[in-house]
């Protein structure tokens, strides 16, 4: 069994998965174990394969080395866990495990609180399994670790169906409401080395030479979503604010002026700067990784919408996410060091032969139970594997979308455009303050042509369509109704 998934036509095989930090896997050498795998790229779903997909992981660390105020951010951070129950309507909100019933949004399902602890470490964590329409399952897990140094708290999200199929499961992930309040109790943190921050606004020439170092940094671990102004406008209305605060905790965003996008080319060189009412996506790394742009023509291309761009952005840095967000090291720490600490004390109590005997005999009976969770977990361990290839092939392949706006061919050199003599028509589709909306099109077929010499907005919507403006003649159509129809003269 197979399913054809669409090949995007820039993808690429997806290699080595990189941890710690945001950043798109690929393979970087041809030699790599994915690298034959281009053509077509068919991918399988195993007859095996059913239960959750990652789609989106968040690590928030706050380095704290007083203990107190540790163990008060972890209490502040339990309460916004809790108050979540309540909000979704849990039967008994400070119960250990059970069931809710919320009407606001539409969802039910259980929720289950673990934790251990082991010497000044804790490890605490609530999962909460909904049942959506149609057998689809959604899976929150929050964990929130005191390493003794610093609060992590390391959340997943996971999409599936309840019984085993084989089909894509499609689910929009957005930022659980608790990693909002969590982010909000201060501005210190961090993934990786990298803060977390809110939107950002960078002007002038100076900033964006900053900001250019900001995105070369080796040491960076979230990728910086660049929104570039053209005339004080950003081409996808208020595209800042919906994709900071869907993203926030997974991506960074600025918006820069014209002066900020002048200052990032003088450091990148225009081949890797973002200007002109562009989007681009700076992957960690920079030196390895493509850092896909959308300029306004392709923008204009292919119709985008602030709503369709968001979604799409969304879910491809939430899908990078769930690939490369590393689980805390401690979690596991803590929880074997709590079971040995366990097993010590109760060898302690143990006094008289019988109390041994009854001992060993527990043990037995404990150990063949662990020898049958570990198959299960090799199991385990074997189906994660086919899904993370299955992801991966996904993250390379799968458009969210079916109509997805595809960024340009950022390594490649611009389309040249016009030569010398050549005319081609423009068509204006839309406008805003201060220029039109252009995109080619062919002869309308009318000879009423009709010489521009003001025209400034159209000229301007031309010039940033095709990123000249060095035409011997710019017409308009006289017979033309609806958007102006242009003949320009190169
Ligand atoms: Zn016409």
């Amino acid at each position: 069994m197979s399913i054809d998934v669409r090949h995007r036509r820039h993808s690429r095989p997806v290699g080595r998965l990189c941890v710690h930090d945001l950043t798109p896997a690929r393979a970087r050498d041809a030699s790599g174990p994915s690298a034959t795998r281009d053509s077509g790229f068919l991918f399988r779903w195993r007859v095996r394969y059913s239960a959750m997909q990652k789609v989106a992981a968040y690590r928030l660390e706050h380095n704290i080395t007083d203990d107190d105020a540790r163990s008060a951010e972890i209490d502040e951070i339990i309460g916004l866990l809790r108050k979540w129950l309540v909000e979704k309507r849990a039967d008994d909100p400070s119960a250990n495990e059970g069931e809710f019933r919320s009407e606001r949004d539409d969802s039910s399902g259980r929720f289950e609180w673990q934790q251990s602890e082991y010497e000044r470490r804790s490890w605490r964590m609530l999962r909460l399994s909904e049942e959506l329409a149609q057998g689809r399952q959604f899976e929150t897990s929050i964990s929130v670790t005191d390493t003794g140094r610093s609060v992590v708290v390391y959340t997943t999200l996971a999409s599936g169906l309840i019984s085993s199929a084989v089909t894509p499961v499609r689910t929009e992930a957005r930022c659980p409401r608790p990693i909002r309040g969590i982010l909000d109790l201060h501005t210190s943190w961090y993934h990786g080395t990298t803060r977390i921050q809110g939107l950002r606004r960078t002007e002038g020439h100076e900033a964006g030479r900053q900001l250019a170092d900001e995105i070369r940094s080796s040491s960076r671990t979230l990728p910086l979503i660049v929104i570039s102004e053209d005339d004080g406008e950003q081409f996808l209305p208020k595209l800042d604010k919906k994709l900071s605060r869907s993203l926030l905790g997974l991506a960074n965003v600025t918006v820069i002026d014209e002066g900020a996008s002048w200052g990032l080319t003088d450091v990148l060189g225009k081949g890797r700067s973002c200007y002109w009412g562009a989007i681009r996506i700076y992957w960690p790394r920079y030196d390895e990784n493509r850092h896909q742009i959308w300029r306004v023509r392709r923008l204009l291309d292919s119709g985008a919408t602030t709503e369709r761009f968001e979604a799409q952005i969304r879910s491809h840095v939430m899908r990078v996410s769930a690939l490369s967000a590393v689980r805390p090291k401690d979690i596991d720490q803590i929880r074997r060091g709590s079971d040995r600490a366990r097993m010590q004390h109760v060898q302690e109590q143990l006094k008289s032969r019988e109390e041994w005997e009854a001992y060993a005999e527990m043990y037995a009976s404990d150990n063949t139970k662990l020898l049958q969770k570990n198959e299960r977990l090799e199991e385990e361990n074997s189906r994660l594997r086919d899904e993370l290839q299955n992801a991966q092939a996904l993250l390379g392949a799968l458009p969210e979308h079916d109509e997805e706006i595809l960024p340009d061919r950022a390594d490649e050199e611009e389309d040249p455009g016009p030569t010398k003599g050549e005319i081609r028509y423009y068509k204006k589709i839309g406008s805003s303050r201060k220029m039109d909306k252009m995109v080619e099109t062919s002869a309308c077929g009318h000879s009423a042509w009709q010489s521009a010499h003001k025209a400034d907005k159209a000229k301007k919507g031309i010039e940033r369509y095709v990123g000249r403006r060095d035409w011997k003649s710019v017409q308009h159509c006289g017979s033309c109704t609806g958007g102006g129809m242009w003949k320009v003269q190169w």
